[in-house]
């Protein structure tokens, strides 16, 4: 870790209330996508400069949706921004920047490529271009970042194991920037998709040794988050809402510490699965054991960042800093950071948090 605090060092003399604290408490974050950290003026940029057109120029409108359709045409059309190696190193660079205002010092951060690969991009360029941009970022914040590569259900499995394939022979290989591709996940559409058409994917991926998530139980039933942990292998699940639909399942997850990467606000900003957060399950998930963590999803997408992720859930749910704490030392727990490297980031979250207490009304 590094010893900056993202946004700690901010000048406040004043008392500082919860929001604040919270915005400038050291998290992780494990439920964030590259593509959805996108800045509105990177999009508008790199749109011109590759003559893409966009469906206005006015930075405010172009990340409002109606639907959840409409959210995923725009999500295909700030990707397609994406046009090559250097377009990848810069979205790296500002996602960890503008991340670590906020207090984010950790992040296990998703990328999709399949789009890219499937109009003729390169994995090892996409990935080496991250890789540049986010080490520039942790250079200048002290913030960290890895990456995890994620399957888009929408391909179909071959596609995915062909990604998954060709991850390993850059990992073999010693590709540039390989070493920051922990894990392989998925996402995009659930409905309709079974997740076992991923076995092969799935087992080709810890075969080289990487770690495995997924997304699921968003738009699916607990059974499919069953099938994720005990047929593909997975360690952790992106989401997991449908869950609290099966009783005996959330036992087991909370005896076995299953983590699960949970979004509220996305929930109800892109898939308007609950009309507020009043209504998001996230209490009951905790209430019942479950190791919950809280994530953005796609923060510049949806106007958030992680301190206001915290910050408006302690306020919906009655939490107090000390329940943020506990949430955030449990985002620690779920992360694939060595044992060492875990215990020195509790450590440090700890006595942040201690320090920060000391400054509140
Ligand atoms: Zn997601």
């Amino acid at each position: 870790m590094g010893d900056t605090a993202g946004a700690g060092d901010a000048a406040s003399t004043g008392p500082l209330d919860l929001a604040e604290a919270l915005d400038l408490l050291p998290k992780v974050e494990l439920h964030c996508h590259v593509e959805g950290t996108m800045r509105p003026g990177t999009v508008l940029e790199l749109a011109r400069r590759h003559g893409l057109a966009l469906p206005t120029e006015n930075l405010d409108e172009l990340y409002s949706y109606t639907s959840l359709n409409e959210f995923l045409s725009i999500f295909w059309l700030v990707q397609s921004t994406l046009g090559g190696r250097d377009d990848w190193a810069r979205l790296g660079y500002e996602s960890v920047v503008d991340a670590a205002a906020h207090g984010r010092v950790y992040a296990e951060m998703f990328f999709t490529p399949a789009r890219h690969l499937d109009t003729g991009q390169r994995l090892a360029d996409i990935v080496s271009g991250l890789a540049d941009g986010i080490a520039a970022a942790e250079a200048e914040t002290g913030a960290r970042a890895m990456l995890i590569a994620d399957i888009d259900r929408a391909f179909g499995p071959a596609p995915g194991l062909q990604m998954v394939t060709e991850l390993g022979e850059l990992r073999r290989s010693g590709s540039p920037g390989i070493e920051r591709v922990l894990g392989v996940g998925m996402d995009s559409t659930e409905l309709g998709v079974d997740p076992k058409s991923f076995t092969k994917a799935y087992r080709a991926a810890a075969g080289f040794g990487f770690r495995l998530t997924g997304h699921q139980g968003e738009n699916s039933p607990a059974s499919a988050i069953a099938e994720v942990i005990d047929v593909l292998g997975a360690e952790r699940i992106d989401h997991g809402l449908s869950l609290v639909d099966d009783p005996e399942l959330v036992r087991r997850f909370a005896a076995e510490r299953i983590p699960l990467t949970v979004c509220p606000n996305s929930n109800i900003r892109i898939a308007n699965a609950f009309p507020a957060l009043a209504q998001h399950p996230y209490p009951a998930m905790r209430a019942a054991g479950l190791l919950a963590t809280l994530n953005t999803d796609d923060p510049a997408m949806t106007d958030l960042d992680l301190g206001y992720e915290y910050a408006s859930v302690a306020e919906a749910f009655d939490y107090t800093f000390d329940d943020m704490v506990t949430i955030a030392l449990d985002g620690v727990d779920a992360t694939w950071l060595a044992d060492d490297a875990k215990h020195a980031l509790r450590t440090r979250v700890t006595a942040e948090a201690a320090a920060l207490a000391t400054r509140m009304d």
